[in-house]
């Protein structure tokens, strides 16, 4: 038997807002756009966080989200982030099976979305004669790496930070070994193992969706299309952003967007790190103090210290310690007319729209740079704390110019005078100015790859058309 029907397509986030943002975003196009049925199917480790629940519980009634049974945290003890996500996905794949089965029995279900950490997922969408397909949520720079690294596991005998030349890649700015994503950087390690492992399979896949767009990365991506190698399609279906959980000011816990309706416009600099980045307690008194001496206004969202991992809270739902106890004494007394500090977590795309909004001290995660660019052209201060974060660094400094970024010290401490001055540069100085010039010319941009006949468009609809007319046989 074959269908000629719209099919139905299940997504798979794995654990991290990081991953289930765009992941969603991008089940609301094909349900809303292109009149799909979708089935957000979703991992968890423990219970689902707050802020996990309320992208879910947000979602239109046309698509369906299913919580797999929670792995317990104790299964994944010790283990780095990377290897919980992938493990945590590991010990799902008998629910998620029963899962797809179910769907399959009542549904025309055609294809499985997932993301890299969850390669392993790949053999039960073909076991089950699903199409399956990668989300990268980052960008073609970070693909291109993963889609090389097989081959530069292979030619390369030392680690990649010890190469003394930048890498250059087909279509990509060079890159130094030591601003790769962190995975990377320690090649003995079993997250390294693990990581080669998810690149190994991308190849795979029926077909690879990225966000991005081609007036950002159309070199990446035509190289990767030319590449002898011949990859499986790649569609850069990007910008895709959080289009927003409905939090207006009323139900905006965080205080975050009420204290901006009574600041002047442009004038406040967001200071975030993410859905898990942490600082040292060295760092974060240093950056209170440097927010302080800037003399400009901050809206911080604000995580306790740790000092060993930058990604500490990346996986984690709310602690109960907090993070106001770990700022000096007297800052935010002191600072009480100047900034406000949050704790966890605040509505980041609504404080991006709202006018008060002047730039962005941002960890440079790719969903946070793409909300940056489109949806108010907000210049950034770039900080990045772990994966790709320093690839995404590199790129939004030295190629776009459309950040500024602080030195670190030798013990990669960023001092407040540093701060203070990189704060006031952004906010009110003339390399403020050109950043932001440069940063609306590219909301200009991505607006388009997002129109009717824009790049995202197009290649959205390049894949809807090849899922949905896809004939399937029983
Ligand atoms: N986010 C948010 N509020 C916060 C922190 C993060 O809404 O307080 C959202 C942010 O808007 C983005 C996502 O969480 O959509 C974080 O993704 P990103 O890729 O920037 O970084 P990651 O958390 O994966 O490191």
């Amino acid at each position: 038997m074959s269908m000629v029907e719209k099919p139905h397509i299940a997504i798979l986030p794995s654990p991290g807002m990081g991953h289930l943002i765009p992941l969603i975003e991008l089940a609301k196009l094909l349900a809303l756009h292109h009149g799909f049925r979708v089935t957000c199917i979703v991992p968890t480790i423990g219970y689902p966080s707050e802020a996990m629940k309320a992208v879910l519980e947000g979602l239109p009634t046309n698509i369906d989200h299913i919580f797999l049974p929670p792995v317990s945290p104790k299964d994944l003890e010790e283990e780095h982030p990377g290897i919980q996500i992938s493990l945590t996905i590991t010990l799902s794949l008998p629910s998620l099976r029963d899962v797809l089965k179910s769907l399959l029995e009542t549904t025309q279900l055609a294809a499985l979305v997932f993301d890299l950490f969850s390669s392993e997922v790949l053999e039960v969408a073909k076991g089950l004669q699903l199409s399956p397909y990668f989300f990268i949520p980052t960008n073609a720079m970070v693909l291109s790496v993963l889609l090389h690294l097989p081959t530069l596991d292979e030619t390369i005998p030392c680690e990649y930070r010890d190469l003394p030349e930048p890498l250059k890649l087909p279509g990509c700015i060079p890159i130094h070994g030591r601003d790769l994503m962190n995975p990377v950087q320690d090649r003995k390690s079993k997250w390294y193992k693990l990581f080669l492992r998810h690149a190994k399979r991308l190849p795979l896949a029926e077909g690879i969706m990225v966000n991005t767009f081609i007036d950002l990365e159309g070199r990446v991506i035509k190289a990767l299309e030319e590449d002898e190698v011949g990859y499986p399609p790649i569609y850069p279906v990007g910008p895709i952003i959080q289009s927003g959980s409905g939090t207006d000011d009323e139900d905006d816990g965080s205080g975050s967007l009420r204290w901006l309706d009574n600041q002047p416009g442009g004038s406040v600099l967001f200071v975030s790190f993410g859905s898990g980045g942490t600082l040292s307690s060295n760092q974060i008194n240093e950056l209170a103090l440097g927010l302080e001496l800037s003399g400009q206004k901050f809206l911080w969202v604000a995580r306790c210290p740790n000092n060993e991992s930058a990604n500490a809270a990346y996986l984690k739902n709310q602690s109960h310690d907090d993070p106001l106890a770990s700022l000096p004494q007297g800052f935010l007394a002191r600072t009480k007319g100047q900034g406000l500090v949050v704790p966890f977590w605040a509505p980041q795309a609504q404080i991006l729209s709202h006018a008060s909004t002047g730039g962005f001290l941002t960890h440079c995660g790719w969903n946070s740079t793409l909300e940056s660019i489109m949806i108010n052209g907000t210049p950034l201060i770039a900080w990045p704390l772990y994966a790709e974060q320093r690839m995404n660094a590199v790129f939004l400094v030295e190629d776009l110019k459309v950040a500024l970024r602080p030195k670190a010290d030798e013990k990669g401490l960023v001092d407040r005078e540093e701060i203070a001055k990189v704060v006031q540069g952004l906010m009110v100085g003339e390399e403020g100015k050109s950043v932001r010039k440069r940063m609306e010319e590219l909301k200009i941009v991505a607006e388009k790859a997002k129109s009717a006949d824009g790049s995202a468009t197009t290649a959205l609809s390049e894949l809807v058309s090849k899922l949905a007319f896809k004939p399937r046989s029983f």
